[in-house]
């Protein structure tokens, strides 16, 4: 500012000023140099205006031109720039988002039968559910009229819009009680659309899930659309999926196989791995895989986790009371489940309960566990080890197989991921990453076990390289208990060689 009235004479602008009180207000000030004959500056002449007002004008203007006014939540104008925003960051990200369409079914009653203000008073009061449902970071939009739209962002899949929009459909069921003591029910249909995939442009995106609405509205009301097809097919899937995983769980068609852990010195079964196995009413037996990654999400995991230690420590334990040489019992546990803070309690549960020795069961991890927040993730396992269980990381390699978690860690033995065995030995690459691991593992202390060994060549590069431990279809599959009884007392090599 100096140097501009030492050049100039003079300058202007505004100014941040505290007043008296200590308040701080902006001000708009103009300054003029006086000089001498000579030309040097002897005063400085200073006016100012305090704009506080004219600022708070604006910015109520600013405001106004950006919401609506009738619920104060954003319009259509602010809902496009965080819009374009939004898909700037998804593209960089590799995330998802998706706009959600609102239409409220029958508003046109209202507003025709209760009049203007009730059908005012009702859209405020609607506003109000809608954002008590809604997290921080999805914006809620008043479209116009008695349209609705929400901005989702960072879907980890693009059903999970499904779940709000269901949400917010079942959060309109209980009626609006109005101020003059009108008693109003009202549905909503909601159009969706995901972006990046939809489109990439933020008007398109916003009239794809306008298109997707109308869909709804068509095929009956209370109900959503994605804009692409399939994805309300899947959405719908998901969602019977997850209730037929609950009747499952209570109807108890979840059940263990047993797959056998081989000693690869004298090729003898040491132990056995639970694998959980959902044999339907209609004697279809659906693998993991295609229940596992939906009951973690719903949740579902913590009663089917607790069914598989419960049935796999009572098994051990029949098992071990019939004299059967068996050292280990493995029992997957999801990352959900670890991060269940009573774990600990409730696997010490299960063990009283069961009365089997903590040391024959071994828990397997997967390593994405362990690279999340390590400190809480350290203690976790330490809380386990201290209860005398096994810890073993599942799949390793398929991570990020950091090394320095595997010393910091109190963890037993390690499973090379099938992935790395099926190739062998045409894959030069995966025998050195099995030799390299196995190498590894002994100089770490560490046992090892080698997952989804199908052949003789296999079996005997891995002997080849000391490794401990093997697992795969050449032994046996996982089978039903019985029939892994009968194979214990059949007393064989689980594989001649
Ligand atoms: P995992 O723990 O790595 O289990 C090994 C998987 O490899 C099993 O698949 C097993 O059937 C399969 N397998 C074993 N030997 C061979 C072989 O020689 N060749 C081939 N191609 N595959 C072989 P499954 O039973 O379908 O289980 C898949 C995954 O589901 C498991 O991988 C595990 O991560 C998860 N899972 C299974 N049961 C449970 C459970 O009770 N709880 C949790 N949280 N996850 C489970
Ligand atoms: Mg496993
Ligand atoms: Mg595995």
């Amino acid at each position: 500012m100096f140097e501009i009235v030492g050049a100039d004479g003079h300058w202007q602008g505004e100014v941040w000023n505290r007043r008296k009180n200590g308040e701080i207000y902006p001000e708009w000030l103009t300054i003029s140099s006086v000089r001498d004959g000579n030309g040097n500056a002897t005063h400085y002449i200073g006016t100012f205006t305090d704009i506080s007002r004219i600022k708070e004008s604006e910015i109520q203007l600013e405001h106004l031109a950006h919401h609506d006014p009738l619920t104060d939540l954003p319009n259509r104008l602010l809902l496009l720039s965080r819009l374009q925003h939004a898909i700037g960051r998804a593209r960089r990200d590799g995330t998802k988002g998706a706009i959600l369409f609102l239409d409220l079914d029958r508003f046109k009653n209202v507003n025709d039968s209760l009049g203007h203000l009730a059908g005012d008073e009702l859209l405020q009061l609607v506003a109000q559910r809608y954002l008590a449902r809604l997290r921080d970071t999805d914006t809620l939009c008043r479209h116009g009229g008695d349209e609705f739209t929400v901005l989702l962002e960072n879907l980890r899949e693009p059903e999970h819009a499904a779940d709000v929009a269901r949400s917010l459909i079942e959060e309109l069921r209980a009626p609006f009680v109005l101020s003059d003591g009108h008693e109003v029910y009202i549905g909503t249909s909601i159009g969706v659309s995901v972006f990046p995939d939809d489109s990439e442009n933020p008007v398109r995106i916003i009239s794809n899930a306008d298109t997707a609405m109308y869909q709804a509205k068509k095929s009956g009301r209370n109900i959503f659309q994605f804009y692409t097809a399939g994805l309300t097919e899947a959405a719908n899937q998901r969602v019977a999926l997850e209730a037929s995983i609950r009747h499952g769980l209570r109807r108890n068609e979840f059940v263990l196989h047993y797959q056998p852990l081989v000693s690869m010195t004298d090729l003898r079964m040491t132990g056995v791995e639970a694998l959980v196995r959902w044999q339907r009413p209609d004697g279809e037996i659906v693998p993991p895989m295609q229940f596992i990654p939906l009951a973690e999400e719903t949740g579902l995991i913590v009663p089917l986790g607790e069914f598989v230690l419960q049935s796999a420590c009572a098994q051990m334990k029949l098992w071990l009371d019939a004299g059967a040489p068996l050292g280990i019992m493995a029992v997957n546990l999801s990352a959900y489940q670890f991060r269940q803070a009573d774990l600990r309690q409730r696997i010490q549960a299960i063990l009283d309960e069961t009365g089997l020795p903590p040391h024959y069961l071994e828990l397997e991890i997967t390593e994405s566990v362990l690279m999340e927040c390590s400190e809480d993730v350290e203690r976790a396992l330490w809380g386990l080890k201290f209860l005398g269980v096994r810890l073993a990381i599942d799949d390793f390699g398929t991570g990020y197989s950091s090394l320095a978690y595997l010393k910091r860690f109190p963890i037993d033995k390690l499973k090379i991921d099938k992935g790395f065995v099926q190739d062998i030995p045409n894959d030069p690459a995966d025998m050195q990453i099995v030799a390299a691991v196995v190498g590894l593992s002994k100089n770490l202390n560490l046992e090892v076990v080698a997952e989804g060994i199908e052949t003789e060549a296999q079996l005997a590069f891995l002997r080849q390289e000391g490794c401990d431990y093997g697992q795969g279809y050449l032994f046996s599959r996982p089978v039903p208990s019985v029939d892994l009884t009968a194979l214990m007392n059949s007393d064989r090599h689980l594989c001649e060689f």
